[in-house]
């Protein structure tokens, strides 16, 4: 799947981050801040946060800013004034700074929003750093032809990816039996249909092991986020839909696994902390210091693992069927969930509610193929626009 870099060697690599205010993209810098002289920000983009992103900017001295929300370009531009940063603004805005060369990319927006700021990125060839695992699951074989088309590397920056990704034997894939997905769990992992009923968007929010953005917080609550993750390892790496599995592993210690035809399951570990599978990317195909907390398998103790229970959690029983399917299923279930989880952290709706919206749109659009992006634009907007009906 992945070539070298052109110039492994050369350092300062150049690096566009995408979504830079978020987890992923504040993990990203950190790394950066810790390593001057290996990494040149030229291009940093927010959707909203005008304060952290003009910090950002002031201290990274990137060539150019992009603000998502147009209407904060004036803010932005005044936080800056006296600096040479260029600033953009609006969708196009962020879409110029994926365009605008540059070595590395951080595809840390979230939600299929990202799509076109990641795609402007690829189709210049450039070697991404993938987080944004929704445009891979909305857009499948669209995005990896495009990747395969303009020359791109793609780096999984996820950390169930990015373990396959160190343990995989690329040039022997028939050798591979299964891939194995760890989840914890998420927060609600021990609670019945009738506890998950209550839950508020506060308690859904808080992680037992990781600090992430809202949305894929919720989507480990509720397990919709391991089943777009199965579908980002489908369109990843060279495996059918039957040989991922999914495991789950509260202690997120083992961030996922390869079993071989000879009996041999090759596992990557460490502690929970989004730097280490960063780094990987960052660094690739070299390695590089992090702060974060060595493993000690001792203070550990223990590693437990159960298989998901798909009656109370049906979100990844719908998105396993939806990869099953093929087509547009999986551009559906995206969208869907993407409103559903907005109407949830908005308090519109139960938890819940957030899988039956999901299967309820499933249902009505039924299954066709996608065609192309107009016809991946349409689909997207019918399935948001099913879904944001049902929110009542
Ligand atoms: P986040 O909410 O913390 O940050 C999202 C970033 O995207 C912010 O910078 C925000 O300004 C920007 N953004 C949001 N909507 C935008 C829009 N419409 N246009 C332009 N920019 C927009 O999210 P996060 O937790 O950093 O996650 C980012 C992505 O990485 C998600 O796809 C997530 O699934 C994936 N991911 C995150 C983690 C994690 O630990 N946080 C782990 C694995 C994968
Ligand atoms: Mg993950």
């Amino acid at each position: 799947m992945a070539e070298p870099l052109n110039k492994p060697d050369l350092l300062p690599r150049t690096l566009t981050l995408l979504g830079s205010t978020g987890s992923i993209g504040c993990s990203t810098l950190d790394l950066v801040a810790r390593n001057p002289g290996a990494y040149e920000v030229i291009a940093l983009t927010a959707m909203s946060n005008v304060a952290l992103l003009a910090e950002q900017a002031r201290r990274f001295r990137p060539r150019m800013v992009a603000i998502g929300d147009a209407a904060r370009y004036q803010e932005l531009k005044d936080a800056l004034a006296g600096t040479n940063v260029a600033v953009l603004a609006g969708p196009q805005g962020v879409v110029e700074a994926a365009t605008h060369p540059s070595d590395w990319v951080m595809a840390g927006i979230v939600g299929s929003a990202g799509l076109w700021p990641t795609l402007a990125a690829v189709r210049r060839g450039a070697t991404v750093a993938l987080a944004n695992k929704e445009c891979l699951v909305c857009a499948g074989e669209l995005f990896v032809r495009e990747v395969g088309k303009f020359g791109a590397t793609l780096l999984p920056v996820d950390s169930e990816h990015n373990a396959i990704f160190q343990v995989f034997d690329f040039d022997h894939p028939e050798r591979v039996e299964k891939i194995i997905l760890t989840a914890s769990g998420g927060p609600f992992r021990s609670l019945s249909r009738e506890e998950m009923a209550r839950v508020t968007p506060a308690q859904a929010v808080k992680h037992p092991n990781w600090s992430m953005g809202a949305k894929i917080s919720i989507d480990s609550a509720t397990l919709m986020n391991k089943g777009l993750e199965a579908i980002e390892a489908f369109h990843l790496f060279p495996v059918e839909a039957g040989q991922i599995d999914v495991l789950v592993h509260p202690q997120s210690v083992i961030h996922s696994m390869v079993s071989y035809v000879d009996g041999s399951v090759l596992a990557q570990l460490g502690s929970p902390d989004m730097r280490t599978p960063i780094a990987h990317t960052l660094a690739w195909p070299d390695r590089m210091e992090t702060p974060v907390n060595r493993l000690n398998l001792s203070e550990v103790s223990r590693l437990d693992f159960e298989q998901p229970d798909l009656e109370r959690f049906p979100a990844l029983r719908l998105a396993r069927e939806a990869l099953q399917t093929g087509g547009c299923a999986p551009t559906i279930l995206n969208a869907a969930n993407e409103v559903a989880v907005e109407g949830f952290l908005q308090s519109r709706i139960a938890f819940l509610k957030i899988p039956q919206i999901v299967q309820t749109v499933l249902e009505r659009m039924g299954t066709r193929p996608l065609r192309g992006w107009d016809d991946l634009e349409q689909i997207d907007a019918e399935a948001r626009s099913h879904a944001t009906a049902l929110l009542g």
